[in-house]
């Protein structure tokens, strides 16, 4: 048994000089049990520091890249903030959450890299009191990003108006749990009105999308396909949710297929 205790890293970039602390968790100390090593980035601008150390802490490499080509197993950070970047779902939606409480950078939902996260940061930093209840969009690599920022959150996202994120904000005001989920959801809600927002029967199918995954992780088990395909229905054709269950319940069909 390990008698460590917590174990506080401080190294030094190389090109920029800036002096990292860095106090190792329990992912790294997974890591190193699978690997012998921990793989750590940090953002600093338009180049990353990447650390490899060991057990006892003594780090075994130090290098530079391009904030562009950090490699996607490295646990990286800005500043105290922790990015989440894998697994990245691809999807015409994209979105990114700034969690200022948790510390956290999610872009899971989204096609950015570090120098993209890096332009987000310096603009909320330079404007951040000034979007507040406000719309406003940023450029990021030749797109344009809608922002949204409310309570601790700073949500960054396209193709979707503010009402849309605003409406499912719960799902990830705590984190975003699933991002396949989320991802259908968001799909669900794209040409969603304000008024069929508020709906009730829209609330409800949000609500069975959002946990569309666990049905799916069940699925692949193959015990519970039919729950998936109906989650995956109702995400691309609501309007068949009914005719749907009228052929499951069909107990031919459900004889035949062994369904039931
Ligand atoms: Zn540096």
């Amino acid at each position: 048994m390990s008698t460590l205790g917590p174990k506080i890293l401080t190294v030094k970039c190389p090109k920029c000089s800036r002096v990292e602390k860095y106090t190792i968790t329990d992912d790294d100390l997974k890591e190193i049990k699978q690997i012998g090593i921990a793989r750590v980035g940090f953002l600093h601008g338009d180049h990353s520091l990447i650390i490899n150390f060991d057990l006892t802490g003594f780090i075994r490499g130090a290098y530079v890249v391009p904030s562009d080509e950090i490699p996607s197993d490295v646990r990286t950070y800005y500043r105290d903030f922790k990015i989440i970047s894998v697994p990245k779902i691809k999807s015409e939606i994209e979105l990114i959450v700034i969690d200022e409480k948790n510390r956290i950078i999610d872009t899971r939902l989204a096609d950015i890299t570090g120098s993209g996260i890096i332009k987000i940061m310096n603009y909320m930093e330079t404007y951040g009191d000034a979007v507040k209840g406000i719309a406003r969009r940023i450029g990021i690599s030749g797109r344009s990003y809608n922002i949204l920022v409310k309570n601790s959150l700073i949500i960054i996202f396209t193709k979707l108006s503010s009402r849309q994120v605003e409406s499912c904000i719960e799902y990830f005001s705590e984190g975003i749990k699933d991002p396949y989920s989320l991802q259908i959801v968001l799909q669900y809600i794209m040409d969603k009105t304000p008024d069929a927002l508020k709906n009730e029967e829209t609330r409800r199918r949000m609500n069975i999308l959002i946990n569309a995954n666990k049905v799916k992780i069940k699925a692949k088990k193959g015990t519970n396909a039919i729950r998936f395909a109906r989650a995956s229905i109702i995400a691309l054709w609501p309007e068949l949710e009914s005719v749907f269950d009228a052929i499951i319940r069909d107990p031919q069909k459900c004889l035949k297929q062994g369904y039931c």
